[in-house]
């Protein structure tokens, strides 16, 4: 049986998902992802729970499986995604640590020397252009990721959150945005179900409900990265997820 004090501190966690889903509304989100709104508070609270419970590799893997698993289950029903669009893949992508590291940690699990190799010459290259470029400028800056072969992406089963969430209605305004014309459909809901900079906040909203605010500043600014940033940092390490781990261990963070 729930004891009162646990019944209040789930009511507590509860009221402060649906706050922080409230946050997320002011933009203009589709109807189908507004009507979804029980699936992002049940998945703030389990990564609040996971969290909560210790940040040890284990947990942070339990989280990134659950948001995969929410991304999977938003409506997608009107997308024009198809195998061989690469589309967007040639916009700036960025990743938060840890799914920087569980990506190089899953590249070198899987691909050979020889293409791990070309992986990181490729990511080294184009990050020598975008790492001395303002945010204004990556958003007009064009290049395919390191990770497209042949237009379909190398790393499907681990590609980030933000690929992931990029569902699109509307094809004509993704190949006008990849060519850097003008979009003909400008707004955001129109353009693509915007799901991913919704999971990735909701992501970040649990992260700050778990660390302190200081700790959750350091942690983010430090903690996003271009893609090709994140395989020149990752690949070159013998185990990413340890060396990620040991990363937030020695920063302020505290490590219940
Ligand atoms: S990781 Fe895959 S889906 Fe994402 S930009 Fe690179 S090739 Fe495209």
């Amino acid at each position: 049986m729930k004891t009162d004090a646990t019944k209040n501190s789930q009511e507590d966690q509860r009221n402060k998902a649906e706050k922080a889903f409230g946050k997320l509304m002011v933009f203009d989100l589709n109807q189908a992802v507004k009507e979804k709104k029980s699936l992002f508070i049940d998945h703030f609270l389990t990564v609040l729970e996971l969290l909560d419970t210790g940040k040890n590799l284990e947990n942070f893997a339990k989280v990134f499986d659950a948001t995969r698993n929410t991304i999977d289950k938003l409506p997608n029903k009107e997308a024009v995604c198809f195998a061989g669009c690469s589309h967007c893949c040639n916009f700036i992508i960025n990743i938060s640590s840890f799914e920087a590291a569980h990506l190089a940690q899953s590249i070198k699990e899987t691909k050979s020397l020889e293409e791990i190799e070309l992986i990181l010459d490729q990511a080294a290259k184009k990050h020598e252009t975008t790492k001395k470029m303002d945010i204004f400028e990556r958003n007009q800056y064009r290049e395919f990721c390191p990770l497209l072969v042949d237009h379909k992406c190398s790393v499907y089963e681990s590609r980030p959150f933000a690929c992931q969430g990029h569902s699109s209605t509307n094809l004509d305004v993704c190949i006008s945005k990849s060519n850097l014309e003008e979009p003909k459909e400008k707004s955001l809901s129109t353009y693509m179900k915007a799901l991913s900079p919704l999971v990735i906040d909701a992501y970040s909203e649990a992260m700050s409900s778990t660390f302190s605010e200081e700790q959750t500043d350091e942690f983010l600014e430090d903690g996003y990265m271009t893609i090709e940033a994140a395989l020149v940092k990752f690949l070159p390490i013998d185990e990413p997820l340890n060396h990620w781990l040991g990363e937030l261990k020695q920063s302020s963070f505290d490590s219940k």
